[in-house]
């Protein structure tokens, strides 16, 4: 769930402006009653099962276990009644990767004042490139620029016109933490969205920004409490294959190298290099922070095998009942791919993603099924799509969106369903980037038809908002549902949803430990399913899209889209 991997270059701006909104053209459909008492914990449970079991080998895409998986989903939609979903008449949309496999005894040497360090690949550092190419080098200088951020809009450079042309770039990953004048205990809430993390937190942002600069290269520190996760998912997330998009100019406009250090060596770096870290993270969270060369120069070289994986995204299809709006849809998302085989951690290197992304594969199944058990189909058309390459930047709703088998101006909405409620019922329900569309009331009706309330992210500093599939659609205009479970959960105390959620976070989340506990409780996930689809078929029998606030970020977006498709179904 949650990519920590995610290419697009928006900075959400979350805009809580109050607006009268529309919904008194809801036809309020007879409740779907079967349909939604039909949703079954112990199938779920069947489907995650077979999914993340050794067989399927942890769905890396282009994989053995990409075949077994894909050839699943197509046999529970055959089985369920659903129509192919690809206007070609089968289930598969054909998703061109390329992969790129760095060389795991990659060497990086860093010398100055006298010292040479040579950090170890994985413990120390991770390195690739994105360039499609046999060889990428650096041979660069190093310059700490900060947190790598040019906001004009908050008066923020971190480079001051400094020329950083064929350089090896060091930073720091989220936002600059900038103290409330008010309160210094607190980030100040005008500038870079306070608690929550903006884009210009994300380590794509970082990467992309030292590209257009000129550099050589970058290498992100990490730091477990501010990128969210700790050193095992950034070293598992890059250590194998990389896959891409196979684009026209094989990516030549990105980085020679992008690269990860663990805190630990960075404070070695700096000692190397003379410098105090500590002080310079202070440094860098002001407005007036220089960069800081480094005297440390740095060489590497990654030599690549390159692949091209034709991989795929699966789409079923449940045609509506209207005769007009049966032409637009509504979308339901979940990535099937997880990392496949990996490095070994305690024993097993079978990256098993039962709960990322197996559950939300098998509540999509689930879904299908409960809409082709209404009586009558909803007014428009549901999709059901099962996207690839989630983990390696949500590259399957990419390629979606890029080559939309229906139009896009015609797609009311996207659900999206990344990690499942595993841990039993519960009386909120979080809606990710909540306040930005008309979307929020029909979430919140449908909640407190269920006796719960919608939430906020109670973790707006990990910037989930960019990281699953539902970005893709929310940034070409398409309005977005990117719901996660609850964290008052029924008949626990206080804190300990937060409490569970911290340690699968810390525990199993991107590692091979993410399986089927023996505690799952599925009653979390059927409730929360039933919630997805009340919302999806609410949005299915309305006239009306839903639309985008005023102040939105995306509004402009889905406005020139509609004006362009010359409609508004
Ligand atoms: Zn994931």
């Amino acid at each position: 769930m949650h990519a920590v991997r995610s290419n697009r270059p928006l900075k959400l701006m979350l805009s809580f402006v109050a607006v009268a909104t529309v919904s008194g053209c809801s036809r309020g459909p007879s409740p779907p009653t079967a349909a939604l008492a039909s949703f079954s914990g112990d199938r779920l449970l069947d489907h995650i099962r077979r999914l993340s079991s050794d067989e399927f080998e942890g769905r890396g895409p282009g994989s053995k276990g990409e075949q077994l998986t894909i050839k699943y989903l197509q046999d529970q939609y055959r089985s369920a009644g659903l129509e192919p979903g690809n206007p070609d008449g089968t289930y598969l949309q054909s998703v061109p990767l390329v992969g790129i496999t760095p060389d795991s005894g990659m060497k990086l040497t860093l010398t100055g004042h006298g010292k040479t360090l040579e950090p170890k690949f994985q413990d120390d550092f991770v390195a690739w490139s994105k360039r499609v190419t046999d060889t990428s080098a650096i041979d660069a200088d190093m310059v700490f620029v900060g947190y790598a951020v040019q906001a004009p809009e908050f008066q923020w450079d971190d480079f001051k016109g400094t020329d950083v042309k064929g350089k090896y770039l060091v930073v720091l990953v989220n936002d600059p933490p900038v103290p409330d004048p008010a309160d210094p205990s607190k980030l100040d809430p005008k500038i870079f969205g306070g608690p929550a993390m903006t884009y210009y937190g994300r380590w794509t942002y970082k990467f992309e920004k030292a590209a257009q600069m000129g550099a050589a290269g970058c290498v992100i520190i990490h730091q477990t409490d501010r990128a969210g996760y700790p050193w095992e998912v950034v070293r598992n997330s890059w250590s194998g294959t990389q896959f891409d998009l196979a684009t026209p100019d094989k990516n030549m406009g990105r980085l020679a190298v992008e690269s990860w250090i663990t805190s630990d060596f960075a404070a070695k770096l700096f000692r190397a290099a003379g410098q105090d870290l500590d002080k310079l993270i202070q440094a860098a969270s002001r407005s007036d922070f220089k960069p800081v060369p480094l005297g440390m120069h740095a060489k590497l070289t990654i030599h690549n095998s390159l692949q091209t994986i034709d991989s795929h995204n699966v789409i079923a299809k449940l045609t509506g009942s209207d005769p007009a709006l049966k032409n637009s849809y509504v979308i339901y998302t979940a990535h099937w791919d997880h990392f496949g085989i990996g490095p070994e951690v305690n024993g097993d290197k079978i990256y098993h993603g039962a709960v990322d992304n197996a559950s939300g594969t098998a509540a999509l199944l689930e879904m299908a099924r409960a809409y082709k058990a209404l009586s009558t189909p909803p007014r428009r058309t549901i999709l059901f799509l099962s996207v690839t390459a989630e983990e390696q930047g949500l590259l399957g709703s990419q390629y979606y969106v890029e080559h939309p088998p229906y139009p896009l101006a015609r797609t009311a909405l996207d659900i999206n369903m990344d990690g499942m409620n595993v841990s039993g019922r519960t009386q909120d329900i979080v809606q990710i980037g909540r306040g930005v569309s008309t979307l929020d009331d029909v979430v919140e009706a449908v909640a407190a038809e269920q006796g719960r309330v919608v939430k906020l992210d109670p973790e707006p500093e990990k910037g989930f908002y960019y990281r699953s599939d539902h970005f893709e659609f929310a940034k070409n205009g398409i309005p977005a549902f990117d719901p996660d479970e609850g964290v008052d959960f029924i008949g626990r105390p206080a804190g300990w949803g937060l409490e569970e959620r911290r340690k699968y976070t810390a525990e199993r989340y991107h590692k091979p430990a993410d399986k089927i506990q023996p505690d799952w409780d599925m009653s979390g996930a059927v409730q929360d399913s039933q919630l997805y689809f009340l919302v999806g078929y609410r949005v299915a029998n309305d006239s009306r899209m839903p639309e985008w606030k005023p102040g939105a970020e995306f509004k402009a977006i889905r406005d020139a889209s509609l004006k362009a498709a010359g409609t508004a179904p």
